[in-house]
């Protein structure tokens, strides 16, 4: 029997799995994808997403396959323009999810996890009244049961698992909806992502190694515009009075991805035997662009508890109950920010209303940028330029 099962190979379930395999524990992993997987996302770490990496080993091999992120240029309504950067020499990176993600996964399976590509996760499986595994569809679409003292649940936003045992729903509201592709040719690009809010909608750019543009629209659509993404996102950008210009010579490089709605709420960390990691937790928004910061964190707070359920010192069917009152105390600032945040954006008179304070106090948005970025407070030993 293993003694750790994750479900999803992602950012959350493959640090889970680094760091509970080089604690010597015998961990499985199962992905539903085979890698190198496209995941839509902004391919942004912010700075806190960068140190909790740092914790579990060099990152010279991830600074290496990516380009760095100085900051974030913020606009909106009215002409308002806030370039915040993250300062004291701080930087995020850009990289493409596949990149990332497979870097992930190599730690993982260097450390000694196992890996299972192609498994689908369907359910947890029960013994002694407590999950004691998890039943997936094989490659050869054979339904197994893999036995685990522990299942970690880091399958992403629609977990089959979370949803499926009544841990985490879609709320009815907000529905919003992300379409994001790549783009070569657009002008203007530097080394800061970039966040153009509107009225009901906003669009993440940022630059990626290989001279690509990373665009992601999140809007609320009405009826079903989704049918034509790719219309949707070209549309938008066409209208902009920003972005129109810096698009007019860029050509997309890919079919986009759409997925939504986006927002998942989260009841509890899990239930006896099960823990839940990442975006699996729960999701706000891609707003802040700290999901991966998130997730990693998340990974990290999972681990430590799983160690301790299966080291003794804490009761495996109360592992969930401490996981939220740890996932608490770390997120629950932000979460709140997060939340404000959305609200924020999803209200047209908001946005008037943070684009007229931004017009006035430009330093309040640059500050609040370097809190979205997760900015963490510099030690002596802290790289200067995000590399070690
Ligand atoms: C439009 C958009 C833009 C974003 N931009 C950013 C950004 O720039 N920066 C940032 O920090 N965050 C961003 N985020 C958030 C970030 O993408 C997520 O928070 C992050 O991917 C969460 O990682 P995870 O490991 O929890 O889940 P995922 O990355 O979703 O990984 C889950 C894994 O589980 C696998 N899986 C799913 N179901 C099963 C199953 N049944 N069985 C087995 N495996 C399964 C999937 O194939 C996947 O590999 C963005 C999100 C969106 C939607």
């Amino acid at each position: 029997m293993d003694d750790v099962a994750i479900a999803g190979a992602g950012p959350a379930g493959a640090l889970a799995a680094t760091i509970l395999a080089r604690a010597g524990l015998k961990v499985r992993l199962f992905e539903r994808a085979r890698f190198p997987r496209h995941k839509l996302c902004g391919d942004t770490l912010n700075p806190g997403a960068l140190a909790v990496l740092r914790r579990h080993g060099e990152v010279l091999s991830l600074i290496e396959r990516s380009d760095p992120i100085g900051g974030m240029l913020l606009t909106g309504p009215g002409g308002v323009r806030v370039r915040g950067e993250y300062g004291g020499g701080m930087a995020g990176r850009s990289i493409t999810r596949s990149a990332l993600d497979c870097w992930l996964l190599d730690r993982a399976i260097a450390a000694g996890a196992s890996v299972e590509e192609q498994v689908a996760i369907r359910d947890v499986s029960m013994r002694d009244g407590r999950v004691g595994g998890v039943v997936a569809t094989g490659r050869e679409r054979r339904s197994l049961t893999h036995p685990a003292r522990i299942v970690i649940a880091a399958d992403g936003r629609r977990s089959a698992i979370a949803i499926g045992r009544g841990l985490s729903k879609q709320p009815a509201r907000p529905r919003r909806w992300a379409i994001g592709g790549y783009f070569t040719g657009v002008s203007g690009m530097s080394a800061f992502g970039e966040m153009h809010v509107r009225q009901g909608y906003y669009i993440g750019v940022a630059p990626v190694p290989g001279g690509l543009s990373n665009v992601c629209l999140v809007a609320t659509p009405g009826g079903h515009p989704l049918a034509q993404p790719a219309e949707m996102l070209l549309s938008h950008l066409r209208a902009d009075s920003e972005l129109a210009a810096r698009f007019a010579g860029a050509t997309a490089v890919s079919a986009p991805v759409m997925l939504g709605p986006l927002a998942v709420d989260a009841t509890a960390a899990g239930k006896p035997g099960l823990l839940l990691a990442g975006d699996a937790a729960g999701f706000i928004d891609p707003m802040t662009g700290d999901g991966l910061r998130f997730a990693l964190m998340g990974a990290e707070l999972a681990a430590a508890v799983v160690r301790e359920a299966l080291g003794g010192t804490l009761s495996i069917d109360r592992a969930h109950l401490e996981l939220a009152v740890r996932r608490r105390a770390a997120f629950r600032t932000k979460w709140r920010f997060n939340r404000t945040m959305r609200a924020l954006v999803a209200s047209p008179a908001g946005v008037i209303a943070a684009a007229s304070v931004a017009r006035a106090l430009p330093s309040v948005f640059a500050q609040m940028i370097r809190y979205a970025g997760d900015c963490p407070e510099r030690s002596s030993t802290d790289a200067t330029d995000g590399t070690d």
